[in-house]
């Protein structure tokens, strides 16, 4: 019996859920504006305080973006669904209760890639617990303080269904949610500050099982390298657990990334009993039809559907489309590119250019941001295609033209960038033969790796000017393969 544990495979089986601070002008049930680092305190009111007497009333925009939420996670639409008090006390909750949707979210039953969405809600956001310890500039040793501004922010809370078979595959889906909300401009989504958080649940089976395993949740993880290294710890723990013939226990977990330990938060049976009652203070949503049309109107071109576009319309690598798709900034500079480029441009090339250098020149920023013009990439291309500059002396090129703008033609000159000729080449070639005549003898004894050695001087004496296919050629050539 220990044995078959021992060579058990387990399946792990994740569904995530994630909250998404909305980026409405003023909070979810009063007219507070967002806050953004304001000095705390200083965005707040009567009623986000939770002052007796005071009511609050639905931010339009909010269910706005909610139903563009809702309508690009391909869900259903609720008729009509309303707000619960879900009771707690702690100092981040000024009422008593969050505002948040119980029994009938807004939206259910979606999609996105190949993970289904279960709920799409809408609450509100509980005020920040600053935790002020010996060397906080708290005056108290020991204390800790609220900051209410951002108490009331509007949240989106998205759950799934238990769809995710890896950790990787999970990360790789909150990016595609990611960007996917990115695009549709409802949210900042930025995992450290806390405009994107994501819980996981997680558990395993034996592999072929059907039914689920008992599962533990995985509190707020805020990068995506955390999320995936929080997930696949927690995996390797539980089968650690069966394997010892033990059992998992339902249960709350924190993630601490420095040391990489899982430790208990709470456990299920002292968990809370919110008391959800029906919010008296606020109509039902009920989204009219024109409510309804006005979101799907707002609805761009999302990341999933461009990708495919990308890679039916153009035949590029499904990895370029997608990471083109992914970020809308660097898609749009692409599409740009290839308009610049013309007929017969070819879109797979450049989207290697894209993806490849431009990327690790740029970052994150935007390329259209940086002195590049599409025209000139689209140019830049041309002339490696036509052999006027070899790809390494290119890239120099392109580090040019990104930093001071300008004419790819222009540069080569200016900067003697052009693609060595034969003559010249085959002179290198000779010469760099002669001096490692070590590396030439494992060539002719069939070792290939040895031929870098001379691909690397001939690239260093003529600055990257030459194609390295070619150096290949010439010498094999003269060693008479
Ligand atoms: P709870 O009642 O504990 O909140 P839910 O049924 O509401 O649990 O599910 C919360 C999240 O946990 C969802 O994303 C769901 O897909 C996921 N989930 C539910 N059961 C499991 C399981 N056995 N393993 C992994 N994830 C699960
Ligand atoms: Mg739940
Ligand atoms: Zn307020």
């Amino acid at each position: 019996m220990p044995e078959a544990l021992a060579e058990r495979a387990y399946e792990p089986v994740i569904g995530l859920e994630i909250h998404v601070q909305l980026k409405t002008r003023t909070k979810m049930f009063c007219g507070c504006k967002l806050s953004f680092g304001e000095e705390p305190n200083t965005r707040t009111c009567p009623v986000c305080l939770g002052h007796p007497g005071t009511l609050p009333v639905t931010n339009a925009e909010a269910v706005h973006f909610a139903l563009m939420i809702g309508l690009a996670l391909e869900c259903e639409i609720a008729p009509r669904s309303i707000f619960h008090r879900k009771n707690y006390f702690y100092p981040d909750l000024p009422k008593g209760y969050q505002v948040s949707q119980y029994d009938v979210p807004l939206a259910s039953r979606g999609r996105l890639g190949d993970v289904r969405i279960h709920r799409v809600h809408l609450e509100e956001d509980a005020a920040k617990l600053v935790h002020a310890g010996a060397s906080g500039r708290i005056h108290s040793a020991e204390s800790s303080v609220v900051d209410f501004n951002r108490g009331g922010t509007p949240l989106v809370e998205i759950v799934t269904e238990p769809d995710v078979r890896s950790a990787s595959q999970a990360k790789e889906w909150l990016e595609l949610l990611r960007s996917t909300l990115r695009r549709l401009e409802v949210s900042d989504v930025r995992m450290e500050e806390g405009s994107l958080r994501c819980d996981a649940n997680v558990s395993i089976r034996p592999a072929g099982e059907a039914t689920l395993g008992t599962k533990t949740e995985l509190k707020n993880m805020n990068s995506f390298r955390f999320l995936e290294r929080g997930v696949n710890a927690e995996i390797a723990r539980q089968e650690e657990t069966l394997r010892a013939g033990g059992a998992i226990s339902q249960e709350t977990l924190h993630y601490d990334p420095a040391s990489g330990a899982l430790s208990p938060l709470r456990s299920k049976e002292e968990a809370h009993d919110y008391r959800y009652l029906p919010e008296p203070d606020l109509v039902p949503l009920a989204p009219t039809e024109e409510m309804l049309e006005r979101a799907r109107a707002a609805l761009p071109e999302l990341p999933a559907q461009r990708a495919e576009r990308l890679e039916r319309d153009l035949g590029l690598p499904p990895d370029n489309a997608q990471r083109l798709a992914f970020r809308t900034d660097l898609g749009d500079f692409f599409e740009a590119t290839l308009q610049a480029a013309g007929d017969g441009a070819d879109a797979r090339t450049i989207s290697n250019w894209l993806t490849g250098d431009l990327v690790s020149l740029v970052g994150d920023s935007d390329p259209a941001a940086s002195k590049l013009e599409p025209s000139a990439l689209a140019r830049l291309v041309g002339m490696v295609a036509q052999g006027a500059v070899a790809p390494s002396a290119a890239k120099e090129v392109l580090a040019i033209l990104v930093a001071d703008g300008g004419d790819p033609a222009r540069v080569v000159e200016a900067k003697g960038l052009g693609r060595a000729g034969a003559d010249e080449l085959t002179r290198v070639v000779e010469r760099a033969m002669a001096d490692q005549a070590d590396a030439v003898e494992k060539i002719r004894a069939g070792n290939r790796k040895a031929e870098g050695a001379i691909v690397g001087a001939v690239m260093r004496e003529t600055k990257g000017r030459a194609d390295g296919a070619e150096v290949i050629r010439l010498l094999r050539e003269r060693i008479g393969e």
